[in-house]
């Protein structure tokens, strides 16, 4: 049984890189009146409470978008101004503090005629999510699927219209999610190769995270597709040495996800000079030591 539950983490760093990627595809992949298929194959319960108790637990929230949001002069860029406005959007009331997760964010932005596929595995999320989309009233639009997100995709690849976007974003909670991604990737290209497809990492000490992206751009290289690949590092991964008077295990602070990254295959043009804007915003936005950083490549 799974353990991960995004409500700890929801609006962290990682989620703030990822979601304002995402708001600039779909924006993007939205403009045409042709319809679009989102595909989240890891999605999660939606929507969060920034002011619940896990998130209180963890304090991730206050080291990610809460830091966006109390320095909105910092946020000039047009991409950080449209993911702010679209939390606004969520959040009329000073006084609520929803924060929408990747599915609320897609369909926030999908035209009627556009379809978006959720699956989810854990229990708990997945009833969450069926309860979060059965407030929007938007039955025929959104379906939510208790089932592998990386099998589960297959089915609707080729979408009707050819035109889809797939959003990975696995917790990574099993070595294997690794090479899951890449095995679906891999055989989603072969379905549809001119599909867009955002792939979520986290920048820790494992072989597998480190080579994640450097595989997903060989694949795209060999399949002679468009790639983009930005990371975000807040924070050095070490511990910082604690004087012996303060190391009280209870006390001690937990170094947390150092940063993240997302690769995506067949970006939008417009996405690359989006984050050249935007990237350094983040750094300075939700940088936390002299180690903060971005990365940002393309073929
Ligand atoms: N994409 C969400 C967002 O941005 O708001 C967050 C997703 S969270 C990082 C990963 C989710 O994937 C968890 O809710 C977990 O229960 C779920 N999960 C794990 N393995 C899965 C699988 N094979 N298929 C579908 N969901 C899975």
């Amino acid at each position: 049984m799974f353990s991960y539950r995004h409500a700890f983490h929801a609006g962290n760093h990682a989620d703030v890189l990822k979601h304002a990627v995402l708001i600039s595809i779909v924006k993007y992949m939205t403009d045409k009146p042709v319809p679009l298929t989102v595909i989240d194959t890891h999605a999660g319960a939606g929507l969060y409470r920034m002011d619940s108790e896990l998130s209180a637990i963890s304090q991730e929230a206050q080291e990610g978008i809460q830091r966006v949001l109390a320095q909105p002069e910092l946020a000039k860029s047009k991409l950080l101004k449209e993911y702010l406005a679209l939390l606004h959007d969520f959040n009329p009331s000073p006084k609520s503090k929803l924060y929408p997760g990747s599915p609320f964010i897609v369909q926030h932005l999908l035209n009627d005629f556009d379809k978006l596929k959720l699956f989810e595995l854990h229990p708990t999320d997945t009833r969450l999510l069926e309860q979060h989309v059965a407030q929007l009233k938007v039955a025929r639009q959104v379906a939510v699927l208790r089932a592998d997100g990386f099998e589960g995709m297959k089915k609707f690849l080729p979408p009707p219209q050819r035109r889809a976007l797939v959003v990975m974003d696995p917790s990574y909670e099993i070595k294997t999610d690794y090479s899951k991604v890449l095995v679906s990737i891999q055989d989603a290209l072969k379905r549809f190769a001119t599909g867009t497809y955002l792939v979520w990492y986290p920048l820790i000490a494992r072989a597998e995270a480190h080579d994640l992206p450097k595989r997903l751009k060989t694949m795209a290289q060999h399949a002679k597709r468009d790639w983009l690949h930005a990371s975000l590092i807040v924070k050095s991964s070490k511990f910082t040495a604690l004087p012996s008077e303060l190391l009280d295990g209870a006390k001690q602070k937990r170094p947390g996800l150092p940063g993240s990254g997302v690769f995506v295959i067949n970006p939008p043009y417009t996405l690359k000079a989006e984050l050249e804007e935007a990237m350094p915003e983040l750094v300075n936005l939700l940088g936390q030591d002299p180690h903060a950083q971005f990365h940002l490549e393309s073929s």
